[in-house]
């Protein structure tokens, strides 16, 4: 049964292959990746190496700080213990990362200066 295989990230038992957790990691592992490509399009000249690492750098700092304010902001709402911090916390970040996404492909040539906006989205079940 596949239901039964473990997490091939982190081991978790019973975890269909891919755990919640980490499924919101590797997503947002994927959208910060190619949010830093599609940036890098727009505002780099891609015949300089160093200029589009030096835009994916800006667009990944800007992500990991949008990411640790609505981490902050998800803390605040949950009450101690209440759910699986680590899960919780890989699901704002996801939600983060998507919401900046949503902007910059609304209007791409801002691409790093949007400022996410947080999704009152329902908490995901603890596993
Ligand atoms: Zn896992």
């Amino acid at each position: 049964m596949r239901q039964d295989l473990a997490c091939a990230a982190c081991g978790q038992q019973r975890a269909a292959g891919l755990c919640e957790t980490c499924g919101y990691r590797r997503r947002t592992e994927v959208l910060v990746m190619e949010g830093g490509l599609v940036a890098a399009t727009w505002a780099a000249d891609l015949t300089d190496a160093a200029d589009a690492a030096a835009v994916t750098d800006r667009v990944r700092e800007s992500l990991a700080a949008d990411i640790s304010k609505i981490q902050g902001e998800f803390m605040a709402m949950v009450e101690p213990g209440e759910l699986d911090a680590t899960s919780v916390l890989a699901f704002a970040a996801l939600q983060a990362v998507e919401a900046a996404e949503a902007v910059r492909r609304a209007c791409p040539r801002q691409a790093g200066t949007a400022t996410a906006v947080p999704q009152r989205a329902p908490l995901p079940a603890s596993a």
